[in-house]
């Protein structure tokens, strides 16, 4: 027997946003400008421009599911972008302004990217890397009176020529993509996720559970984790679901930047990665009675282990709780919160922050498991170590156009997501370590395998190889370790000069250790788990 619900009714980012248009209207939005400057809007006025922009966009000759890329950095004309787009059948594709042109222009090629949406103040990078591109339309939310380039169209002026006529959102499946996300993996090119609206739905409903983050129409949202980095960590959708006001910090991730929008909008959660976090309480407890944090009730972390110091000390010394977040790009990323358990009630404060610096649980519909190294499934004991395993309706099924991701899926359908892990019997995920080697540093991933090919082509370098080490500000940063050829001779200070013009600044290790080998594995690769116990404290001590 068949139930006789509703079944079809299809879960689409439309029908929350509609639901918005009607019962959120007044929910404030504020976001800070590049000049510093404050601009509020509320989502009626802010959703009406979405709809605008599915007009323009139809005009412009764009059909569904074609790519609109977005280069931007948090604000409300991004937002009406992310609801514009794929309300109208399009498909949002994020570009992570921190890349390197030439990753930027394989990326939006991969991806076809018909159309890009790009803030006057990044120009000059897209400039970098657009005639590499299929990108047809380029257009651009400026923030000053300079004139355009003969080749891009003002986003106001092409949202004032649009007229709504009511049937701008078409009626969508569930199934359609409506955004589009590209991760750094193990091997090989940055590989595209490709969200459905059924799985944003699922993931924002989800999330605004109490066991997860909670979100209700009286919080105050303050998302410092960039909409260009895994799908804003689903939160512009789940605030628009329940009616939060969102507060936007534009390019200003400082310290003293967040703290005032805290202290003056009354946010009540914040979400970024451990980098961030660290930030805020350095510059609070530098001079504690300068800023108000009483309106936050949670900090949400993910992106990277949060430190147990970190979490401990924003409990104690301010009364705020720190959630961890696990997730990937591939798991739209929201995939365990580290909420404490009632069972643990009883436990000392000590306990329940050494339980909270952990992974924590699967969110409902999440399947998780563990695989050893020699093929079996770890037993829920925090003691085995396996790569975790996970399944569930906003998990990634295969990589966009990628032959060569299919390594990453098993046989029977689950995801293997590279992050090794313990499980404990309560269903709690611990992260050990991480298969992959890449470098993660201040939430974004560095690629060591990048950067040791381009040393290894230095004419000093006989071998080379980058290992991710811990670092307070960044969580990790990228350290050199290299071997001379016999009679040359080089310094730190030479190879970063070596390296600079092919990478992003930000990606330069801080420091290079001179060795005579390099360790390897039977199969004759670089044992860099040596080498990071070896130089796990080379930036902690200096
Ligand atoms: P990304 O796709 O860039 O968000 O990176 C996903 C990876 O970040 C995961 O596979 C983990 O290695 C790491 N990660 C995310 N959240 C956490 C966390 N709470 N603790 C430790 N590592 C994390």
């Amino acid at each position: 027997m068949q139930g006789l619900m509703m079944d079809d009714y299809p879960l689409t980012i439309s029908a929350f946003v509609k639901r918005a248009e009607l019962l959120f209207r007044d929910r404030e939005v504020v976001s800070r400008r590049p000049d510093g400057s404050i601009v509020r809007t509320t989502l009626g006025p802010l959703l009406a421009r979405s709809r605008r922009l599915a007009v323009a966009l139809r005009s412009l000759g764009l059909q569904r599911g074609d790519r609109v890329a977005t280069l931007a950095w948090n604000h409300e004309d991004h937002l009406v972008v992310y609801y514009g787009v794929p309300c109208s059948g399009l498909v949002t594709h994020t570009l992570n302004l921190r890349l390197h042109p030439d990753d930027l222009a394989y990326i939006a090629t991969h991806a076809s990217d018909r159309a890009i949406v790009v803030d006057e103040v990044l120009l000059p990078l897209l400039e970098k890397f657009r005639e590499r591109t299929p990108i047809e339309h380029v257009i651009v939310m400026r923030t000053s009176d300079a004139p355009l380039p003969a080749y891009a169209l003002d986003f106001e002026a092409l949202l004032a020529s649009a007229e709504p006529d009511g049937t701008e959102y078409p009626e969508l499946d569930e199934r359609a993509a409506a955004g589009m996300c590209y991760t750094s993996g193990t091997t090989g090119r940055p590989k595209g996720v490709v969200y459905s609206h059924r799985s944003n739905v699922l993931h924002a409903m989800t999330e605004c559970m109490p066991n997860a983050i909670g979100l209700g129409e009286r919080d105050t949202v303050l998302a410092v984790v960039p909409m260009f980095h895994a799908n804003a960590w689903g939160l512009a959708f789940a605030s628009a679901l329940m009616g939060s006001k969102q507060v936007m910090p534009g390019p200003h991730l400082d310290a003293a930047s967040l703290l005032e929008l805290i202290r003056q909008e009354r946010v009540t959660v914040i979400a970024g990665v451990p980098t961030i976090m660290l930030g805020l309480l350095a510059a609070l407890d530098a001079n504690p009675t300068a800023w108000d944090t009483s309106s936050l009730r949670l900090i949400l972390i993910g992106g990277a282990a949060v430190p147990e110091s970190l979490i401990r000390a924003f409990s104690t010394r301010y009364g705020v709780e720190i959630l961890q977040g696990w997730g990937m790009t591939e798991t739209s990323p929201l995939a365990s919160v580290g909420s404490v358990p009632p069972s643990m009630d009883a436990a000392t404060a000590d306990e329940k922050f050494r339980y909270r610096a952990m992974q924590g649980r699967a969110l409902p519909f999440v399947d998780i498991r563990a695989r050893s190294e020699e093929g079996t499934l770890i037993a829920w004991d925090g003691v085995g170590m396996g790569e975790l395993e996970v399944r569930g309706p906003w998990v990634v099924s295969s990589y966009f156009d990628s032959p060569d991701g299919a390594q990453q899926f098993t046989n029977d359908g689950w995801f293997r997501t590279g992050d090794i892990v313990s499980i404990h019997a309560d269903g709690c995920i611990q992260i050990r370590d991480r298969s992959k080697d890449v470098i993660k540093s201040g939430g974004e991933w560095i690629s060591s395998v990048a950067l040791e090919n381009a040393l290894m082509g230095h004419p000093a370098v006989a071998e080379a190889t980058v290992i991710a080490v811990p670092e307070p500000r960044w969580s990790e940063r990228p350290l050199a370790v290299v071997v001379l050829r016999s009679g040359h001779s080089t310094t730190h200070a030479e190879l970063v000069a070596f390296l600079e013009p092919q990478f992003p600044k930000w990606w330069m290790p801080d420091a290079t250790e001179f060795v005579d080998a390099i360790p390897k594995t039977s199969a004759g690769k670089f044992l860099k788990s040596a080498l990071r116990e070896r130089f796990d404290r080379r930036l902690l001590d200096g």
